[in-house]
């Protein structure tokens, strides 16, 4: 197995890439396999193909906060809406923030009130 990867792997751009070659079926058991034997081995893998494939890109973006432009991703995780953590931080809260605020706070009186008629009843 090991000398079989060892033959493969330098036509390979991938370890799924040396899965396949090896007529191996394609899952998260024989890559992990594949992967095991190359670390372990320490086999060369600089020729793999850094797979860096992005459908976002930088755009250009106003803080609403202060206002000052920054750069940022178009979308997904890496995308900003404030051009730093303290004015992401120092937002103001929206008028659903406050419902829901307010809501909470609400009940939380509500079951103070509730513990306290249940502190009586056991005196
Ligand atoms: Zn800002």
């Amino acid at each position: 197995m090991v000398d079989n990867v060892k033959n493969v792997i330098k036509g390979c751009l991938s370890i799924s890439g040396i899965v396949r070659e090896l007529n191996l079926t394609e899952n998260g058991t024989n890559i992990k396999k594949i992967r095991e034997i190359i670390n372990v081995n320490k086999l060369d893998t600089s020729h793999f193909k850094r797979v860096k494939k992005s459908k976002y890109y930088d755009v250009d973006k106003k803080c609403p906060k202060c206002g000052s432009g920054f750069v940022t991703k178009n979308g997904g995780s890496k995308s900003k809406k404030f051009c730093s953590r303290s004015c992401a931080n120092s937002k103001e809260w929206s008028d659903e923030d406050k419902k829901k605020k307010s809501i909470s706070a609400k009940s939380s009186e509500k079951l103070e009130k509730l513990i306290r008629i249940i502190n009586i009843l056991r005196k």
